[in-house]
């Protein structure tokens, strides 16, 4: 009979285009479960206004990135809108050997990438509710630039033909509702019986 505490941790992979609400869904994630970690990215990209070093992202220069690949120091790592993004790979392994969940937000390539290592690995897309409200929601955020906007756009259309890689989609419509399916998801998964 398998023991509880000789499981590992699930690995859980978060995908979906820029805009979508990853970031929202994530934060109440984080503030109703004590025990899924999040994994933070390192990242070549300029903070944003807001984006705190060591929270949202480690901000590192492209040097340091090259470094860190060369170390073979990620789990993954892809170029992104034109900037580099990885996961580090002990925060990781750490929590999973400890048979905690942890959570990547990680883009399409980078989920390939895991499914190759982990294929036991959760893979959740989360979609917008239409490519219209996506557009909207990133410009509401006003974080970005037009051109950013639209190299986004064309990300997202792309990305979204990847969805059925993933084991689930979930439809960021209403934030409520969508947080309920990712919980939902999470915990059929943790009842999971596996070898
Ligand atoms: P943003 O710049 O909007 O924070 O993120 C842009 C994209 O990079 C998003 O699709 C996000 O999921 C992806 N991303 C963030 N961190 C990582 C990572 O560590 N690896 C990969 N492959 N993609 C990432």
């Amino acid at each position: 009979m398998l023991k509880q505490q000789d499981k590992r941790g699930n690995l859980i992979i978060l995908s979906g285009p820029s805009g979508v609400g990853k970031g929202t869904i994530l934060s109440a994630l984080m503030d109703n479960y004590d025990d899924i970690h999040y994994s933070i990215s390192a990242t070549t990209r300029e903070a944003r206004v807001g984006e705190e070093d060591g929270e949202d992202y480690y901000f590192i220069s492209e040097d340091k990135f090259e470094s860190l690949v060369e170390k073979d120091d990620f789990l993954e790592w892809a170029q992104v809108h034109n900037n580099y993004y990885g996961t580090p790979k002990k925060y990781v392994e750490e929590n999973l050997n400890q048979g905690e969940d942890v959570i990547l937000e990680i883009d399409i390539q980078g989920a390939q990438q895991i499914k190759e290592k982990f294929p036991q690995g959760v893979f959740i897309f989360l979609l917008p509710p239409s490519l219209e409200e996506l557009k909207s929601r990133i410009h509401h955020r006003g974080t970005e630039t037009e051109d950013a906007i639209q190299t986004r756009m064309k990300n997202a259309k792309k990305e979204m033909n990847k969805v059925e890689d993933y084991d689930y989609a979930v439809v960021n419509d209403e934030i409520e509702e969508a947080i309920n399916k990712l919980e939902a998801i999470i915990i059929a998964e943790r009842c999971k019986v596996k070898s």
